[in-house]
């Protein structure tokens, strides 16, 4: 099994006067030597100050989005050759967020993960399912859906450089987290239907758990061997509860 991950999702929030100071107080807190592989994703307009402050540490960075053409006629987009350039080395894509406000189906998330790819950027696809549906019994058939539709085309060699987040939309900005049952349930569902399909080995995929991650919850969550790391949102923006839970998944990892 690979080391664990934790990207944390800043969503808009942080100026880039704020990611600067943010990461001096959260590198004070942070331990290179654990076991864990560490991602921020930031707004684009701090991409540029986390890419300095991060250089001396293994941290990578991701974008939260990217266009799923290279460039154009597109005001107000950013393309995946632009965050690769700025140091990115993963991009989030198909946050329910995206889905939610800005109309993004699976067709567009499948050509932005496909252009992501060429540009060696590894894709953390997004999928979850709503309230209504987990109530109605359809999660496994809507996270296939979006996994079938997400990732179509996807040679076993790409997939390797693809990471799943799961991320049941009524946990996320709520406080109110998926059970490890519950995700561990979603996640193994998730890791059967991608060997099968894709003609990879589950070790060879990581498949995080995203909605209302936090240091209190944590250690419970990554005592599953379904749950190889989190994306977290709103825990992410305070260095200490970020570093915590960094700590939490090196501990269940060693
Ligand atoms: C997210 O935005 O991906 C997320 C999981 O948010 P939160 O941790 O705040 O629920």
């Amino acid at each position: 099994m690979q080391r664990p991950l934790i990207a944390g999702n800043w969503k808009m929030y942080k100026t880039a006067t704020e990611a600067r100071s943010f990461l001096q107080d959260f590198l004070q807190l942070y331990h290179e030597e654990y076991a864990v592989d560490v991602v921020m994703a930031p707004p684009f307009t701090a991409l540029h100050a986390l890419h300095n402050g991060l250089h001396t540490t293994s941290i990578a960075l991701a974008a939260q989005n990217a266009s799923s053409e290279n460039e154009g006629a597109l005001t107000g987009e950013i393309s995946p050759l632009m965050i690769k350039d700025l140091g990115c080395t993963y991009v989030i894509l198909g946050h329910s967020e995206r889905r939610q406000h800005f109309g993004e189906g699976n067709a567009l998330i499948n050509k932005k993960v496909h252009l992501a790819l060429s540009h060696q950027l590894r894709p953390i696809l997004c999928v979850g399912e709503l309230l209504t549906e987990r109530e109605t019994g359809q999660t496994n058939s809507v996270i296939e859906h979006q996994l079938l539709e997400g990732l179509h085309e996807m040679t076993a060699e790409q997939m390797k450089s693809v990471t799943i987040a799961y991320e049941p939309v009524w946990a996320i900005g709520t406080g109110k987290a998926a059970t490890v049952d519950q995700a561990t349930e979603v996640h193994a569902y998730i890791g059967t239907m991608i060997e099968k399909t894709w003609g990879v080995t589950r070790e060879s995929i990581r498949i995080l758990y995203g909605g209302s991650v936090n240091p209190e919850n944590a250690d419970s969550l990554f005592t599953s061997p379904q749950i190889n790391g989190a994306l977290v949102g709103k825990a992410c923006l305070n260095p200490d509860s970020f570093a915590k839970i960094i700590a939490s998944a090196h501990h269940s990892s060693v």
